[in-house]
């Protein structure tokens, strides 16, 4: 799909190494933006303790960071396999990212959107014009 590489030229990468200490730190369950250990019986999801989960989740929707960047700067865990996000229409991107990242796809599947609309759109006015 052409939109899908497209923006893996703009999505920042989450390196090896980057990887092995997230999974390293999950293991423990340390959390990635504290470095302090979650005890049992807490939340913990994508590396992260609770208030940090939910400081990451107000960053990206907030739009000061995104899911890709934090991925790649080793702040977010990858996506648990009991994690929400199944969309299967990101089945080819996920193929080629470890990781899954909705928010970018999304966007651009928008703007296409609104774009073959206003050419809809052009084509019915010019020819109601005539
Ligand atoms: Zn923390």
């Amino acid at each position: 799909m052409a939109l899908a590489a497209e923006f893996s030229g703009d999505t920042p990468q989450v390196t090896a190494d980057v990887r092995k200490v997230v999974a390293g730190k999950m293991e423990s369950r340390i959390c990635l933006a504290c470095g302090k250990k979650c005890p049992a019986g807490e939340q913990y999801r994508r590396g992260l303790d609770n208030a940090h989960y939910n400081h990451v989740l107000r960053l990206i929707k907030g739009g000061k960071a995104t899911e890709a960047e934090l991925m790649a700067d080793g702040k977010l865990g990858p996506v648990g396999k009991s994690g929400p996000r199944s969309e299967s229409s990101l089945g080819e991107y996920d193929s080629r990212q470890p990781f899954s990242v909705v928010q970018p796809t999304l966007e651009e599947d928008s703007k296409q959107i609104r774009d073959d609309l206003a050419k809809v759109l052009e084509k019915k006015s010019r020819k109601s014009q005539a």
